[in-house]
């Protein structure tokens, strides 16, 4: 039989909806809380911060929403990203499973981000926007945003998390190339920033923080909108092109597959892969699993507690109802910065809740270890964060090939680790440790919030 490497879409197979989850759910999630008022969120309350249309987006309950023509167009840059089988990764665990990932590093970002990037920055646009502020970790998100507002003329101010900023100066200069302003974070231009810095002059920075810093800056200045690149229901959401291609690529290639994996630092990956296909679950009685790894030095799902809590450091943002290690939590320094939040989307954490998706926690030298036997095989070098998604791949293998059956995996490869060269340098010279995380340290994180 010939061999298919690559299962690829054409433009015109593209799919031109998004898919809301929660149209589907059992359970649908409490609502957010106005933090002051502790009563639900309205539209207003958020007004400042958001243009309306990604309001009415977080709280829609329709099932499919309509991708813009004009976002249509700029995916068409990247989109559809191709599933590749990954027969080389195969022969070198010799497993009889097949192993498929879909390659979300083939965008002009290097990663998912750019999905959820374009769609935010054309509604601002439409809104009558000038400037955006957001935060950026890894600084995935902050390139992805960047050229997104220079696409539609908005101008971009992007808090960077302090050990991502002095660690990988290329993502900041990619920023600076699409025309953003880049800040470290805490910085002394927010009071959430000076706050920290007289407490912590050394502190090497959170999203959590940086998220602060960011939505203050929206709030204070009437022409100046928010944009975070995970987590909420609208990220979420635009992030499902990912599994309505894949679901079209896998039936092309005559599968379904047994087990679907991302890698989970706020959500948004793992579910722009994995909501599609708990629509086939949840509808038309398929039993597909859909599994989250998440860091260990970071493990809100398999060890934070589910309860209403602040999406940021400073408590700006509403109270969320989610799997949290507490807002005041500052992960351990590792090096995929795109996971390093405290808290999960609200969307992933009542599926988790109601036993409809699975949670992992993995460290990250095991991660890098699978990460290079991907590059040695496959060529593609990872980003650290999708690491975690192809080590979750070869745990399914194993388990499998243990269990004398085969199955077929597919996983999320969230992005590619050009700009993460020095992470990699540091794993093979032997400098990357693992950090065991106490249970005393998460229920002193915790305390404080409840
Ligand atoms: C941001 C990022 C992640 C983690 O964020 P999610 O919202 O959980 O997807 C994972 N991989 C890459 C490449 C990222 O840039």
């Amino acid at each position: 039989m010939e061999k298919t490497t690559k299962i690829l879409l054409s433009e015109k197979e593209m799919p031109t909806k998004w898919y809301n989850i929660m149209a589907d759910m059992p359970n649908k999630p409490m609502p957010p809380l106005n933090p002051k008022t502790r009563k639900p969120i309205t539209p207003e309350d958020l007004a400042p911060i958001f243009p309306m249309e990604l309001i009415k987006q977080e709280a829609s309950t329709e099932r499919y929403i309509d991708i813009p023509e004009e976002v249509l167009d700029l995916y068409k840059t990247y989109r559809p990203s191709p599933i590749i089988r990954a027969y080389e990764l195969e022969k070198s665990l010799g497993t009889k499973s097949k192993i498929y990932y879909k390659h979300e590093g083939l965008s002009y970002a290097g990663s998912h981000k750019a999905n959820t990037a374009i769609p935010q920055a054309y509604y601002n646009k439409m809104e009558g926007v000038k400037k955006i502020t957001t935060e950026t970790g890894a600084g995935q998100w902050g390139s992805a945003l960047s050229y997104a507002c220079q696409h539609f003329g908005i101008d971009l101010e992007v808090y960077m998390v302090r050990i991502s900023y002095d660690q990988k100066p290329f993502r900041k200069m990619m920023m600076n190339i699409y025309n953003a302003n880049v800040y470290p974070s805490p910085s002394n231009r927010t009071e959430a920033g000076r706050k920290i810095l007289e407490q912590h002059p050394d502190s090497p920075g959170s999203l959590g923080i940086a998220i602060s810093e960011a939505m203050e800056i929206a709030a204070k200045n009437p022409d100046t909108k928010y944009s975070l690149g995970s987590v909420l229901n609208h990220v979420l959401l635009h992030q499902t092109i990912i599994g309505e291609e894949a679901i079209l690529q896998m039936e092309k290639a005559g599968e379904l597959p047994d087990v679907v994996i991302g890698c989970f630092g706020g959500g948004s990956n793992f579910s722009g892969i994995a909501f599609p296909f708990l629509r086939l679950n949840l509808k038309e009685g398929k039993n597909i699993r859909l599994k989250t790894i998440e860091p260990a030095s970071c493990p809100k799902l398999t060890r934070g507690k589910f309860m209403y809590d602040f999406g940021d450091t400073a408590g700006m943002t509403p109270l969320l109802p989610m799997y949290t290690l507490g807002h005041n939590f500052i992960p351990a320094e590792i090096h995929a910065g795109g996971l390093r939040y405290h808290g999960a989307g609200v969307l992933a954490s009542q599926l988790l809740k109601d036993g409809l998706i699975e949670a992992t926690a993995k460290y990250q030298t095991e991660c890098f270890e699978a990460g290079i036997q991907f590059a040695r095989t496959e060529g593609v070098i990872p980003a650290p964060e999708s690491t975690y998604a192809i080590a979750g791949a070869i745990d399914e293998a194993r388990q499998a090939d243990k269990e004398g059956v085969s199955k077929t995996i597919l996983f999320n490869l969230s992005g590619h680790g050009h700009l993460d060269l020095a992470s990699y340098e540091k794993y093979l010279s032997g400098k990357l440790q693992d950090h065991e995380l106490t249970n005393a340290e998460i229920e002193t994180s915790l305390a404080e919030i409840s």
